[in-house]
């Protein structure tokens, strides 16, 4: 009888905090793993990369570890690789610096485990060069050592030889907790490290609320105090630090420090996300809704002289349900096509197709207005969600055109998870890019009162105001890059 196959678990390396810096080999079995087990310092975008099917599990610990949940950590690894599945073992910075990932290996190696090691960019090293301090430099340091300790502090450390870190000849980078400072600082000039030593302490290094603080040996406790440092931090101790001052190289991002709430079906919202993360906000996706296909039977296209689209997902789905049978762009070759918006004309370009008709305000009335320019229509097709506004058919029938709708998809409620509705409570603010996702968030939650609501434009800010909201910020463009321009400028403004 042979033994089911089994399968391999991989040390991965989640980096410091940006996505960016997961290595391609960390994405990759990301992306083909049957189980991830994932620590709590990853960037919290690294799981969005996981098959749907793909098990997930939190593992991570908070504050001190205990042996007891390594153990645990360490049978779930094992039973998953001997029941024949890949298993991701995910932790942040590198998964053999100070990450246990050396412990659990020796487990594996003793049960005969394969297991593969995918190295992280380490953060304590990431958190030095995000703010300008290279932990090595000519002159000033010719060695690094990596430090960690006890993180409670009433426990006396016995694992750490403090005279001969005092006497190391280079930079010493601390990864541990704030708690510690004190003590750390003490520690070291006691066993004969100067007072006037320069120190930097990195906040949440990599991330887009990184901070930096300069300090000495003699003043880091008092002044980490005063600025109320927090975890995850790295204390890094040496003359390097003091080159933070000419060669720190971040801006601070526009949206540094705001929570931004996006309520778009989960499939559209990445686009919005993506781009409000790269301004360095904090984006809590709560998805009230989500678009569901409907089997539908297309009309003979060539029928119409004109097809209009409401909207990017309508363009997926029309495009779907031609491939289904055969079709392409070529047999929309006879129509004039018009598009409610940018982001429908875009997609519709990613198919080959440019739109003759995007009027400049992207809601039905615009769309109206830009055809009542053009030759009148005769029989046209309006390809949308089945739920969608009858502005548009009125106003096309008004003009004399035979008008037949194709339903391409339904739009149906989402629950909001716990995060989305914390984050609700709480944000800087809310956005909302049409009608539907208005009624349906609101229909489950309501913004906090100091939640700044931002709309996309006056189709969405009147169901907003039908429900008692009155939108902050509207969009004067009404497209994504309009919305993000709009909230950027209310955030750089008197709202800072
Ligand atoms: N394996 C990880 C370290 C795990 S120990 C690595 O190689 O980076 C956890 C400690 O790492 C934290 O207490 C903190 O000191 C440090 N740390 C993790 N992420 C950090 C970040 N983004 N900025 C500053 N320090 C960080």
């Amino acid at each position: 009888m042979s033994a089911r196959r089994e399968g391999r678990v991989y040390f991965v390396g989640a980096g410091p905090g940006d996505p960016g810096l997961m290595t391609a080999r960390a994405l990759e079995l990301i992306a083909s793993a049957d189980v991830i087990l994932y620590d709590r310092l990853i960037p919290s975008e690294a799981l969005s990369g996981a098959r749907a099917d793909a098990e997930l599990g939190y593992v991570g610990k908070e504050g001190g570890g205990q042996s007891a949940d390594q153990q645990e950590i360490e049978t779930l690894m094992l039973a998953h690789a001997r029941a024949g599945r890949n298993v991701v073992r995910l932790k942040g910075g590198d998964p053999f610096v100070f990450g246990r990932g050396g412990e659990e290996a020796l487990a594996l190696r003793a049960a005969g485990i394969a297991f593969e090691v995918v190295p992280g960019v380490t953060a304590g090293i990431a958190a030095g060069a995000s703010a300008g301090i290279p932990v090595t430099h000519r002159g000033l340091a010719s060695a690094v050592a990596l430090v960690t300790a006890h993180e409670d502090p009433a426990k006396d450390d016995q694992s750490l030889d403090w005279d001969a870190l005092a006497a190391f000849p280079g930079t010493l980078v601390f990864y541990m907790g704030v708690r510690q400072l004190e003590r750390l600082a003490a520690r070291l000039i006691a066993a004969g490290r100067s007072p006037s030593e320069p120190v930097a302490i990195v906040e949440r290094g990599t991330l887009p609320e990184q901070r930096t603080t300069l300090a000495t040996l003699a003043t880091l406790a008092a002044i980490a105090k005063q600025r109320e440092v927090r975890p995850p931090a790295v204390t890094i101790v040496g003359p390097v630090t003091a080159l933070a001052e000419q060669l720190a190289w971040r801006e601070p991002p526009v949206l540094a420090g705001r929570t931004v709430v996006v309520t778009r079906a989960r499939a559209q919202a990445s686009s919005l996300s993506e781009r409000l993360r790269a301004l360095g906000a904090r984006v809590v996706e709560a998805p009230a809704m989500r678009t569901v296909a409907r089997a539908v039977e297309l009309p003979a296209l060539a029928d119409f002289d004109l097809l209009c689209l409401t909207s990017a997902n309508g363009v997926e789905l029309l495009f779907e349900r031609m491939g289904e049978r055969g079709l392409d762009a070529r047999s929309l070759a006879g129509l004039r096509v018009a598009a409610i918006g940018p982001g429908t004309a875009a997609a519709l370009h990613d198919h080959g197709i440019n739109a003759d008709v995007v009027p400049a305000r992207s809601v039905a009335e615009g769309l109206l207005e830009a055809l009542a320019e053009t030759e009148a229509p005769r029989r046209v097709l309006v390809a949308r969600a089945a739920d969608a506004r009858d502005v548009l058919i009125e106003g096309l029938l008004a003009r004399g055109a035979e008008v037949e709708v194709l339903a391409l998809y339904d739009t149906i409620a989402e629950p909001i998870d716990a995060t989305g509705m914390a984050a609700l409570a709480d944000a800087d603010y809310v956005t909302f890019t049409s009608a539907s996702t208005v009624r349906f968030l609101l229909s489950q939650a309501t913004p906090g009162p100091r939640t700044r609501i931002v709309s996309i434009g006056p189709v969405t800010s009147e169901a907003l105001r039908a429900q008692q909201f009155e939108p902050h910020v509207e969009a004067r463009r009404h497209d994504i890059a309009g919305l993000i321009d709009a909230l950027v400028a209310d955030a750089a403004g008197s709202h800072a």
